[in-house]
């Protein structure tokens, strides 16, 4: 089920030029009433369910009902990201609330190499091959017909 705004949790990010579920959302689905300083999932039939916006979320203001294939029907899903872990709430229909948590990366914050280490070209975005083709497919040209 999409994502969806607990309005009396949401302080419209104290009013900000753009609120960060805004800023967030890959599909620009969250719009503010600037009157209320609310948002709201206003497509919610075009949501990924990506929990970008949940993620981000300043006051833990947005939920989203996982797909039943992993937590029962129903249930509300929270991510809560640290450095180094991401824990997940679970909170069931009857009240149960159960968490899980899992380590998220294995280099220091901050020292992720955005490229990889791969060479990067001035004309890359005009080519047909992907980044770091050919040579992470050990060639020196891709072969084309
Ligand atoms: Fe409201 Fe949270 Fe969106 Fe900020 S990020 S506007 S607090 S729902
Ligand atoms: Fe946008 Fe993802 Fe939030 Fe859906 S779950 S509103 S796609 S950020």
């Amino acid at each position: 089920m999409p994502s969806f705004v607990i309005p009396d949790k949401c302080d419209g990010c104290k009013a900000l030029d753009k609120t960060a579920c805004q800023h967030i959302c890959p599909n620009d689905l969250m719009v503010l009433d600037k009157e209320t300083m609310k948002a709201w999932n206003v497509e919610p039939e075009l949501c990924w369910e990506c929990y970008n916006c949940v993620k981000i979320c300043p006051t833990d203001a947005v939920e989203v009902r996982g797909y039943a294939d992993f937590v029962p029907m129903g249930a509300t899903v929270t991510p809560m990201r640290s450095t180094d872990t991401i824990l997940w709430t679970v909170k069931f229909r009857n009240g149960t609330i159960k968490r899980f948590k899992f380590p998220i990366r294995t280099t220091a914050e901050g020292s992720a190499v955005p490229d990889g280490g791969w060479e990067t070209k001035g004309d890359d975005l005009k080519s047909p091959v992907l980044f770091t083709e050919p040579a992470s497919l050990g060639l020196d040209d891709v072969p084309t017909l």
